[in-house]
């Protein structure tokens, strides 16, 4: 966890792309955030231990370790949210960085407002982890009450069943973050049913009927193509 939350947010940069590393801070330094830059995962990591980051941003390629062990060794020690940059070929790699406790992902090349919503999505997931004890919480017409386990949608009372609540609940607990097909499926079903995305297929369709208003344009619950989901809060 980032112990403190800076005035202007620190974001440490683990890329040793120069080119990328240039236009990433020139994007973030533009929106007020303070960068600092590392080429090698060794050295992203004592940056990560000394300066105490609000987010850091992770390339999976790099030239002296695997970004999943940068991400594996931070975990051990740290909630900070991390963002990684993968390149469109691996996706398995993509998928084994989220599982082991990277918060969401950019497949290069990407733009820069899609890289700034995430950062921000990110910020404003954990500034709202240091506060919350699972208060009300509110998208597009729904309101969850996780202390009455009450699930309203334009005022009016919406049954989930205990499986769909379940799920609900793993997406609000995690929102703004992508989850994996498998995360999601080990949190909800057990750890005996890694198989069973047909079922998270058919929960996730079931929800977005009961919460979205328009379930085959959702605006909260979206999927991650191949990845999992996400819910997007605003
Ligand atoms: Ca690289």
């Amino acid at each position: 966890m980032a112990d403190t939350q800076h005035a202007t947010p620190l974001i440490v940069l683990i890329e040793d792309e120069p080119q990328i590393r240039r236009f990433v801070r020139a994007a973030l330094e533009a929106e007020q955030y303070a960068v600092a830059e590392a080429e090698t995962g060794t050295q992203g990591l004592m940056d990560v231990g000394t300066r105490r980051p609000d987010l850091l941003i992770v390339d999976l390629g790099l030239p002296d370790m695997d970004g999943i062990d940068v991400i594996q060794d931070i975990r051990s020690w740290s909630n900070l949210p991390i963002l990684i940059l993968s390149a469109r070929t691996s996706e398995a790699h993509k998928v084994k960085a989220l599982d082991v406790g990277a918060d969401d992902y950019l497949t290069k090349p990407f733009g820069i407002p899609e890289l700034l919503a995430r950062v921000r999505a990110l910020l404003r997931r954990s500034a709202r982890a240091h506060t919350d004890d699972l208060p009300v919480v509110r998208f597009g017409e729904v309101e969850v009450n996780p202390l009455q386990r009450t699930v309203t949608r334009n005022g009016e009372a919406v049954h989930l069943t205990a499986i769909e609540y379940r799920l609900l609940m793993q997406l609000i607990t995690n929102a703004e973050r992508v989850m994996t097909h498998s995360t999601l499926i080990r949190e909800v079903w057990g750890p005996h049913h890694a198989d069973k995305i047909h079922y998270l297929r058919v929960y996730m369709s079931n929800l977005r009927h009961k919460l979205e208003a328009d379930p085959n344009a959702p605006r909260y619950i979206l999927t991650a193509s191949g990845v999992g989901y996400r819910l997007v809060l605003a």
